[in-house]
């Protein structure tokens, strides 16, 4: 069998708000795949957030083999600081480059971790963290010919460019996105029109912004329900919606043999209450700030940005920059995640490394380890298995105030989620809480706060939908992982699965699987190697510059 596949994603869809939608009758595309399709509960990676998430349904693989942990790749230089991730941190094989290698064309539009854009056989516009200005197609000069076909085409509407604490502005900031579904859309079918492929990908992440932003509005038992306005309650249906209608549009526009898969990087919750871990350490007496944090009513991030020399010019520029940017955006000009990279910058000058044994970098719990750490305290072994089991004691014991649930839901050492050449860069232990993640800042006041401006979060759970000739009619297989994607798009278009693969090839075909195809592992590595980044070092340091100038680098 050899065949084409078009994958759309839906950043964060979950079946928790499609299932009530389809019976209203309001999603008829996404009801009739389902109908005429294979589904599966979609498990996330461990820590379920897009980099991680998207760059395992590209390769396949877990965090551990290609090294995208999260927002922030662990800068192996010996500090304690991290980086963005990007398309040259991904250090296992996309989907698009190993088609590549046996000669099939693929099309990528708007996949989150694929700027800048790689070379292929075939067209890649980038996705999520694209900065402004810089060139986010592959081939270069494709980009002209896209804005011509799609003048209003955007990679992402920045949040920041809009006042989410009042309903004009939120209402401005929904319609931004609903016209960047519809440029999408387009795009994809001025793709579709021009090209003869066999793998098409096409990721919409206007749903995961929306979730973010308007999920107390649309959930009456959220706790900030009725502080919201009513007039915004349908926002994330209507977001449905318009991809519901994306979905069929792209679905007819493609050729009739190709299969269709629907898939989603996690699913979605209400979220009511931040919990910040970093806080929670110091007040347990794992970790000691040098300065007592905050007095007065005075902004945190500000007054401590204030305490380091040349930090406050920084936050005052990336500000600056990202309100001159209207068009071309990207996720990480949300303010909040200023402060999450200041806190990183200022983490090394306000932690008392010398009296702190364990810290958070955003996934998961880290032990300040000697001779891992540049100024660890703790020792390997014993002492460390020490700190690893009271912190487990007490995180499990912690209870929302506002509710009495349970904070984190599981813990796991980080040796038993990832496994793979990048495995040692995880954390030692991995939170896992139903909606959301620890907050990484050091800057508060207090374990919890309440979480009024962004009223949703990530849950595990996502979606899988194969639909098209051949595929099992109304038929689902339970539970799937992000990791399965790859292996069953690699068996659908044909060709043989690699050794690295950790996912498997999900049973969504009439005739079954093939037990010769299944076994055949010979497909060529996984793991990309040094000396195949194929940038002039001229390009990447213009990249470089480019991300620099945003705040991506240090
Ligand atoms: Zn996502």
């Amino acid at each position: 069998m050899m065949g084409r596949i078009l994958v759309i994603g839906l950043d964060g869809a979950t079946f928790e708000v499609i299932e009530p939608l389809i019976s209203e009758g309001k999603l008829p595309t996404i009801e009739r795949l389902l109908r005429e399709g294979t589904r599966a509960v979609l498990e996330s990676t461990a820590f379920p957030h897009s980099a991680p998430a998207w760059t395992s349904c590209m390769t396949g693989v877990n965090p551990g083999k290609h090294g995208v942990f999260g927002f922030g790749v662990r800068d192996d230089q010996n500090n304690y600081r991290f980086q963005l991730p990007n398309s040259t941190t991904v250090r296992a094989k996309t989907l698009p480059r190993l088609l590549s290698e046996y000669g099939k064309y693929s099309v990528l539009i708007n996949e989150p971790i694929s700027f800048p854009p790689y070379p292929i056989n075939g067209t890649i516009i980038s996705g999520m963290l694209t900065p402004q200005g810089a060139r986010f197609t592959f081939p270069p000069e494709f980009q002209q010919e896209l804005l011509k076909g799609v003048p209003n085409y955007v990679t992402e509407v920045s949040p920041f460019d809009f006042d989410l604490e009042n309903t004009a502005g939120k209402g401005a900031y929904a319609a931004a996105l609903f016209d960047t579904i519809q440029a999408r859309t387009q795009a994809a079918q001025f793709l579709m029109e021009k090209e003869t492929w066999d793998f098409f990908m096409v990721v919409f992440t206007e749903l995961d912004r929306v979730q973010h932003h308007f999920w107390a509005e649309m959930d009456k038992s959220h706790l900030f329900h009725h502080q919201k306005d009513s007039s915004l309650n349908r926002v994330i249906p209507r977001t449905y919606e318009a991809l519901d209608e994306a979905v069929r549009i792209i679905t007819e526009a493609r050729p009739s043999d190709a299969q269709v898969f629907v898939v989603s990087d996690h699913g979605a919750g209400p979220l009511e209450k931040i919990f910040y871990l970093n806080k929670f350490l110091e007040e347990r007496g794992f970790l000691t700030l040098k300065t007592p944090i905050l007095s007065g009513k005075q902004n945190p991030v500000k007054a401590l940005i204030r305490k380091i020399p040349g930090t406050e010019a920084v936050y005052n520029r990336l500000v600056r920059l990202n309100r001159k940017r209207k068009q071309q955006s990207f996720k990480a000009s949300d303010p909040r995640h200023y402060q999450q990279k200041i806190a990183q910058w200022v983490a090394e000058e306000m932690v008392d490394w010398d009296r702190t044994q364990a810290f958070t970098d955003h996934y998961g719990v880290r032990i300040n380890r000697k001779g891992r750490e540049p100024k660890g305290i703790v020792s390997p072994g014993k002492e460390s298995q020490k700190i690893l089991n009271d912190l487990r004691e007490q995180l499990l014991g912690l209870r929302f105030p506002h509710n009495g649930k349970p904070v984190i839901t599981d813990l796991r050492e980080g040796s038993e989620v990832y496994h793979g050449p990048f495995a040692h860069l995880a954390p030692d232990l991995i939170t896992f809480m139903d909606v959301g993640n620890p907050h990484p800042s050091y800057f508060t006041r207090e374990v919890f706060r309440d979480s009024l401006v962004t009223t949703g979060a990530h849950k595990k759970d996502g979606i899988f939908i194969a639909w098209g000739p051949g595929i099992r009619q109304n038929h689902s297989l339970g539970r799937a992982y992000i990791v399965d994607v790859a292996p069953t798009a690699t068996y659908t278009v044909g060709i043989p699965l690699t050794p690295e693969m950790d996912g498997r090839v999900l049973d969504i075909f009439d005739q079954g699987l093939d037990p010769l195809k299944l076994s055949d592992r010979r497909g060529t590595s996984m793991l990309s190697q040094e000396g195949e980044m194929t940038y002039t070092s001229e390009q990447e340091s213009e990249i470089k510059d480019k991300l620099k100038s945003l705040g991506y680098l240090d």
